[in-house]
């Protein structure tokens, strides 16, 4: 049975445009994934600040897949190192990072996974893609995310600079 999962993309470093592009084909192109929609791109103010970097380019799509969760996140770590990622610093600069944010109705709390993604309801620059091709919806644990954004609104830079058939 397919389970369908929204992700998180964001790039900081090279061409970010063309690592998110890089990204939806690899997922596309995946045996065990189907595209659904995906959001236009956002360019945001980059997140937690450990050292100078560039603003992001950051988006959502939505898939359907036979793979588990965990099986899922090895393939998005694939697709990260085929980007050129190396892991130095954690929310430091990045080609390319795949985030899972709800799989299907499952909840999964362990060291390696985390779902619903721990921070979704604090990252406008998830809310906001997620909003665009979801629409409104209740986040499991989290409420609902029109309130959620209208609470953060203004707080954070995210500003849409392409739309889902420009990219
Ligand atoms: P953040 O999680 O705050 O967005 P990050 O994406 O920069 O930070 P990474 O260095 O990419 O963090 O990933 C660190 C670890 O997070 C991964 O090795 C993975 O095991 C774990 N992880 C836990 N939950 C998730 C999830 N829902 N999606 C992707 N990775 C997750
Ligand atoms: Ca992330
Ligand atoms: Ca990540």
């Amino acid at each position: 049975m397919d389970t369908q999962v929204w992700l998180s993309l964001g790039s900081n470093l090279g061409d970010r445009k063309g690592q998110l592009q890089f990204a939806v084909a690899e997922l596309a192109a995946h045996p065990q994934i189907r595209l659904g929609r995906k959001s236009g791109i956002y360019q945001t103010a980059p997140w937690g600040n450990v050292q100078e970097q560039d603003d992001f380019y950051n988006a959502v799509a939505e898939i359907f897949t036979t793979l588990t969760p965990w099986e899922l996140l090895k393939e998005l770590q694939k697709i990260e190192a085929a980007a050129g990622r190396r892991r130095i610093v954690h929310w430091g600069a990045r080609e390319l990072d795949i985030d899972i944010l709800l799989f299907g109705e499952a909840h999964i709390a362990t060291g390696e996974l985390q779902v619903p993604h721990p921070y979704i309801q604090d990252r406008l620059f998830v809310l906001q893609p997620l909003s665009e091709i979801a629409g409104d919806m209740d986040i499991p644990d989290k409420g609902n995310l029109q309130l959620i954004i209208n609470n953060l609104q203004g707080q954070q830079r995210v500003e849409k600079i392409c739309d889902a058939e420009d990219w």
